[in-house]
């Protein structure tokens, strides 16, 4: 180790600062938030410090260094001049002082290193290479700000003040460690995220109470989106990564399922056309049961849950029997076969609508489109589930007036790496899909936005 890591307790402590530039600027804006005392030692001071001098932020001393500057009451000192003969000597008579100092930019001259932080207040996260890979902690930095939620801080702050509490309720160690764990993972910690102190500690009383009976469990209603797993949001891995058990589709693409926990329980739930493998009922049911055996579950759905979805049904379950959850939305699979086979849904000069359809019959095999508005020009129709009775579909679109050249496509497999775009009319399409067949979930996208395929594909 070539250095030993510590943190600073500079409140109310003199820190002294050689330099008034933009890089000195930089410095002080950190120990302004460490609340250091700054004496800052310059001929002339940068705008944003000259602001701060004048507010009393900081106490000037405008002159070029001196080693007297090193004084009783410093604790710390920090060279930030353009000068290197300068900063040399800062760091040879802090040395002498037995005070730590650090040059900005140059580990060599420097006893103390800052460091790149993350800062949830009260959690700092601290990176150094020891100057040796600046833009690999960077990136390692930049990974960490998108890992750790922006009210993390707020999360900690006020789980501080609930210890007693939990400490009160809770006498039992090894049970208490598990149930903060559960703290950390579970609603109190998504609710106080969020932002909803109330429902947080709401959440916190139940789990406290339910300590002392039964295990309360959770359920996270995620999208996972067409199937590129570059198109999981944040929110949604993170979830991937904390579940006890999964409950999934059969539509999501096996790239997604690997990058569940991989000691988390799976249940394939998966729905085919004409083959349920577990009525919706009993999907609702599941996860009233897992979750009351103390299970976080993932319910993971292609595309979003709230498009074609039945997400909607599923919570209301979860309401009815009091199962906390959160809903984490998808890119649904229109807006990922757009992307992904060039063709945008609105444009300016062909769509100034667009509408998504289901073309799954109803029980009694019937199809229930409102066709009438689905024929008139100026819109994008995109059908999901629409492959079985696609040829139906058209017939009656061309029947209640829509062209048979509209332009047409199927996208199977939208974002994965097996997508297929088929482009042809209302007229052509049912054969030439029925030549294809598709094996993969595939979507139907009707209007003059199909054209744009010609100019403005770009994957692959
Ligand atoms: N909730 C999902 C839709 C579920 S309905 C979403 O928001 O995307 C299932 C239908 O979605 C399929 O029949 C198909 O029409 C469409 N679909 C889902 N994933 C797809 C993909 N990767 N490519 C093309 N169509 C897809």
């Amino acid at each position: 180790m070539d250095y030993f890591p510590f943190f600073l307790a500079l409140r109310g402590r003199r820190v002294l600062v050689v330099g008034g530039g933009e890089i000195a600027a930089r410095k002080v804006r950190l120990l302004r938030r460490a609340g250091a005392r700054i004496r800052v030692l310059a001929p002339r001071l940068c705008a944003e410090l000259d602001a701060l001098a004048t507010q009393g932020a900081l106490d000037w001393q405008a002159a070029p260094y001196s080693a007297a500057a090193i004084d009783a009451d410093t604790w710390f000192v920090l060279a930030a001049t353009d000068d290197e003969a300068v900063n040399a000597q800062v760091a040879a008579d802090a040395e002498r002082a037995r005070l730590w100092v650090n040059v900005v930019d140059d580990p060599r001259r420097s006893s103390a290193i800052t460091p790149a932080i993350v800062d949830r207040n009260p959690l700092l996260v601290a990176l150094s290479s020891g100057g040796r890979a600046p833009v690999y902690i960077r990136q390692l930095r930049a990974r960490l700000e998108r890992e750790l939620p922006p009210r993390l801080g707020e999360l900690l702050e006020w789980l501080g003040t609930q210890r007693a509490r939990i400490a009160q309720a809770i006498p039992d160690m090894v049970q208490r460690l598990r149930v903060w764990e559960r703290i950390v993972d579970g609603p109190v910690a998504s609710r106080k995220l969020a932002g909803d102190t109330a429902a947080a500690d709401a959440a916190l009383g139940r789990l406290l109470e339910a300590e002392q009976g039964a295990p309360q469990g959770e359920v996270w209603l995620v999208g996972a989106g067409p199937g590129d797993p570059d198109l999981l949001t944040l929110k949604a891995l993170r979830r991937m990564q904390q579940a006890d058990v999964v409950v999934h589709d059969r539509l999501l693409g096996p790239q997604i399922l690997d990058l569940v926990r991989r000691d988390a329980e799976r249940i394939d739930a998966g729905k085919r056309r004409s083959r349920h493998t577990l009525p919706q009922e009993d999907i609702n049911a599941l996860l009233v049961r897992l979750a009351r055996e103390g299970k976080r579950v993932l319910r993971l759905k292609g595309g979003d849950p709230f498009v074609f979805g039945r997400g909607g049904e599923e919570i209301a379950e979860l309401l009815a029997a009091g199962v906390p959850f959160e809903v984490i939305p998808g890119i649904t699979a229109a807006n990922g076969a757009a992307a992904y086979a060039g063709m945008p849904l609105t444009h300016r000069d062909h769509a100034q609508s667009c509408v998504f359809v289901t073309g799954h019959p109803r029980a009694d095999g019937a199809l229930s489109l409102p066709w009438a508005t689905l024929v008139p020009p100026g819109q994008t129709v995109v059908i999901y589930m629409g492959l079985t009775r696609l040829e139906d579909i058209c017939a009656q679109l061309i029947a209640y007036g829509a062209p048979a050249q509209r332009p047409a496509a199927m996208v199977e497999n939208a974002s994965r790496a097996e997508q297929r775009v088929i482009v042809g009319d209302l007229a052509t399409l049912p054969q030439k899909v029925a030549q294809a067949q598709p094996e993969g979930p595939g979507l139907v996208i009707i209007g003059e936005v199909v054209r744009l395929r010609a100019q403005l594909s770009w994957w692959r």
